[in-house]
């Protein structure tokens, strides 16, 4: 799913605005994104709790435990949920109660300067699949709006209050999928790339080869069609159906040394294709 932000929202998820936000101070750009894990009552999913705490309607007869928190006065930005479900309480561009009192590389008070994302979960049981997909999606796209640098935990920056997001949570699979996605982004723009270089020397084709063409067995369907074709026809459709669907990419490939061979005698201007095509195996290399 592709997300972007309006005036600090996030678009086409559930908004539920929180009392419990001020202003950021001036000049402190937002440069850290902090992780989290809750569950309301503690290890049960689903309820609307985490919503009510952060809106200051929690219950405090709905369960024991609540008694002991309903008056806090605490938020954060995002909620993502165990089915992937997204939704936000505070803009991005305003200062959310989510860190408490913490320190990143001796700076202050990091709400001033975090987003704060709730996952929800708790500290013994692994996230969901959909849960991660989310995050690494949302933190690639706050990336282009903020200027985030680092990414950390709610236990890194207040380790004698919080444990949380715990050791469940999978950094490394975390930081993997971001790389994943940054590298799909960066290939979907190249492939669009590849194809406005083609219209404009009139490599492009409006009508496909014949059927039978497309039965090769043989690599780039050497035997069927030209280069082009093959690359039109099969090649970027392929990519970009993976893409569509979320499926892992084909990783290192290397298709310029058939190009440069198979466009050696063509007439056209061929340069910056085979460029683009170049930045493209180089691309399909950076996850390897
Ligand atoms: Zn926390």
């Amino acid at each position: 799913m592709s997300f972007k932000i309006i005036n600090g929202w996030l678009q086409n998820v559930k908004q539920v605005i929180s009392p419990f936000y001020n202003e950021r101070p001036q000049d402190q750009p937002i440069s850290l994104l902090v992780i989290h894990n809750i569950s309301l009552p503690p290890n049960q999913y689903g309820g609307p709790y985490v919503e009510q705490l952060f809106t200051g309607k929690l219950d405090p007869n709905a369960d024991p435990y609540f008694a002991t928190i309903y008056q806090l006065q605490v938020s954060s930005h995002l909620f993502i949920r165990r089915d992937g479900e997204i939704i936000q309480f505070v803009p991005f561009d305003k200062r959310a109660w989510h860190a408490g009192k913490s320190q990143f590389n001796g700076q202050e008070n990091c709400n001033d300067f975090s987003i704060g994302i709730e996952l929800e979960g708790c500290d013994t049981e692994d996230f969901t699949e959909l849960q991660y997909q989310q995050l690494a999606t949302i933190t690639l796209l706050l990336q282009q709006y903020y200027p985030i640098v680092n990414i950390t935990g709610h236990s890194d920056i207040a380790p004698q209050r919080k444990t949380d997001p715990g050791p469940c949570f999978d950094w490394q699979y975390y930081n993997q999928l971001i790389n994943q996605k940054k590298q799909t982004n960066l290939i979907f723009l190249q492939l669009k790339q590849i194809e406005d270089e083609m219209q404009r020397i009139k490599l492009w084709q409006m009508t496909p080869p014949h059927a039978d063409a497309f039965l090769s067995k043989e690599p780039f369907a050497i035997d069927t069609m030209e280069a082009n074709e093959w690359l039109q026809w099969i090649f970027i459709p392929r990519m970009r159906a993976l893409i569509d669907a979320s499926a892992n990419l084909p990783q290192g490939f290397a298709l310029h040394p058939y190009f440069e061979e198979a466009f050696k005698e063509q007439h056209y201007e061929i340069d910056r294709l085979l460029q683009l095509i170049k930045q493209l195996d180089d691309l399909s290399a950076i996850n390897d």
